[in-house]
């Protein structure tokens, strides 16, 4: 039998048993709510929240994002392969120098050269009614139309079915796509994708039926006097057509006019020309990872726009956002473990060769991206961000208190952009801010987008979110 235990040992054991206890107590204390069982909020450590609010005041006090925003419009509009677009690629290019980032180089990218021309004119001629000018745009990508114009006899159609329906009449005259975005229909950007072929492939849907040309009701929820371009691409098996955009007031015009007269005629003249491909660039700055340079956070917008306006929204925007998530993470004093980069795409409005050279570049061979942010959803306020893997989601699950007052309602899946695109297939997770966008079509390729139309307040609301979001997933990786 074992001897009783002496008053010695009992003291040494009941001291152990106390230590035991004060280390538990310890454990409770400093095990963090996400590690129990059943606590529904995950906190973040005080230190990273205290860096949040550091980027966070200082994005809301200086608003550095809109300052950015109008460098880049005070080149005027960028349109793809154009002289003012080279002026930008030197301008941003420059200021990711000044603004000190750790690497800032450009990547030449092939694109098309199209030139609008001088104004375009467009009358209304009917023998009941008079004439009747309209304001009208020739189409990205469209030809011009002869010298002197054309005239012809016009048809209205609403939908490719209708068109097809009316195939008997069209030989020799223009179609008059109008259909509206639809009202009804919540989420702009659905009721864009709704009516956007008509812009796109109407020319040569109605070539084949043998129109002489095509007249597109603008894209936009408002009933006003601007058109609004876009990119139309030729089917190279049809005859190429001129196309040209159609103010949704002088839509609902000619509309009026056809009920009364349908023998009216409109004579057009664009002055459009496509010209040789040139050399541009994507500009492309870094703040390098102190730990794992070679995986990289992606941020971008696309610096080019159409050539109606300076494209603030579309998307000046973004590419400020981009540029003041660097700055803001820089100016903060932090040192993201993996690099964050900003790459302002050349070419998305006429194609996206911009993204796609990024992809296929050889410098992208030694590189990870794990992420890739694109914001081309304009400068509104945000609501929500979109990721194109559920686990991700999960990672950023800790944020939710902290983006909640800054507008984000929610996180779900989705996100991407034309620039990112080709990123995907490298195992990339594409992302997305989700503005408001309810005023979106208002702007969106027409002459109203300008500096004005984009607040200062809202816009950085979005940088400041991303350099959250993108400041977080450099240091903790996917
Ligand atoms: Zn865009």
């Amino acid at each position: 039998m074992k001897k009783t235990q002496t008053g010695k040992q009992a003291r040494k054991i009941n001291k152990l048993w106390w230590l035991l206890g004060v280390l538990s107590l310890l454990w409770l204390i400093s095990c963090r709510p996400q590690d129990r069982k059943g606590s529904p909020e995950p906190v973040l450590q005080p230190e990273l929240l205290q860096k949040f609010e550091t980027m966070k005041n200082l994005g809301l006090r200086q608003e550095k994002a809109h300052d950015f925003l109008k460098l880049i419009t005070s080149v005027g509009s960028r349109l793809t392969g154009s002289p003012e677009a080279d002026r930008a690629v030197e301008l941003v290019y420059n200021l990711m120098t000044e603004l000190g980032f750790d690497r800032v180089w450009t990547e030449p990218v092939n694109v098309r050269r199209w030139v609008r021309g001088p104004a375009e004119e467009a009358v209304a001629r009917s023998l009941k009614l008079g004439t009747q000018s309209l304001k009208i745009c020739a189409l990205g990508n469209s030809l011009g139309t002869p010298a002197d114009g054309l005239e012809a006899g016009v048809v209205e159609v609403r939908s490719f079915e209708e068109l097809a329906s009316m195939k008997d009449i069209i030989p020799g005259r223009i179609v008059f796509y109008n259909a509206p975005m639809d009202r009804t229909v919540a989420e702009p950007f659905t009721a864009y994708g709704q009516v956007a072929g008509f812009r796109v492939r109407g020319a040569s849907e109605a070539a084949r039926y043998g129109a002489r040309a095509v007249l597109v009701r603008s894209i936009t929820f408002r009933l006003d006097d601007n058109p609004h371009t876009g990119l139309m691409e030729y089917d190279d098996r049809l005859p190429k057509i001129p196309a040209a955009a159609i103010s949704t007031a002088d839509a609902e015009l000619l509309h009026n006019w056809l009920q009364v007269d349908p023998e009216l005629k409109i004579w057009f003249r664009t002055n459009c020309r496509q010209e040789e491909p040139v050399t541009s660039a994507n500009v492309i700055g870094q703040l390098t990872g102190s730990e794992f340079p070679e995986e990289i956070i992606l941020v971008g917008g696309h610096l080019d726009s159409w050539d109606l306006s300076p494209g603030a929204h579309d998307n000046a925007a973004g590419c400020a956002v981009a540029l003041e998530v660097l700055r803001l993470i820089k100016e903060a004093g932090l040192k993201p473990r993996r690099t964050v980069r900003a790459v302002l795409f050349m070419d998305e409005e006429f194609g996206g060769t911009g993204g796609r050279a990024y992809a296929a570049s050889e410098n992208r061979k030694q590189e990870k991206h794990l992420v890739a942010i694109e914001q081309d959803r304009g400068g509104a306020a945000p609501v929500g961000l979109a990721f194109s893997l559920e686990s991700l989601i999960a990672t950023l699950k800790p944020l939710k208190t902290h983006l909640e007052p800054l507008g984000i309602n929610w996180v779900r899946i989705g996100g991407g952009g034309v620039d990112i695109a080709p990123l995907r297939e490298k195992g990339t997770i594409l992302g997305s801010l989700i503005p408001e966008s309810q005023r979106y079509f208002d702007f969106h390729h027409s002459s109203l987008d300008v500096p004005e139309a984009v607040h200062p307040r809202e816009l950085e609301l979005q940088a400041v979110i991303l350099a959250m979001v993108i400041y977080f997933l450099a240091e903790k990786g996917v």
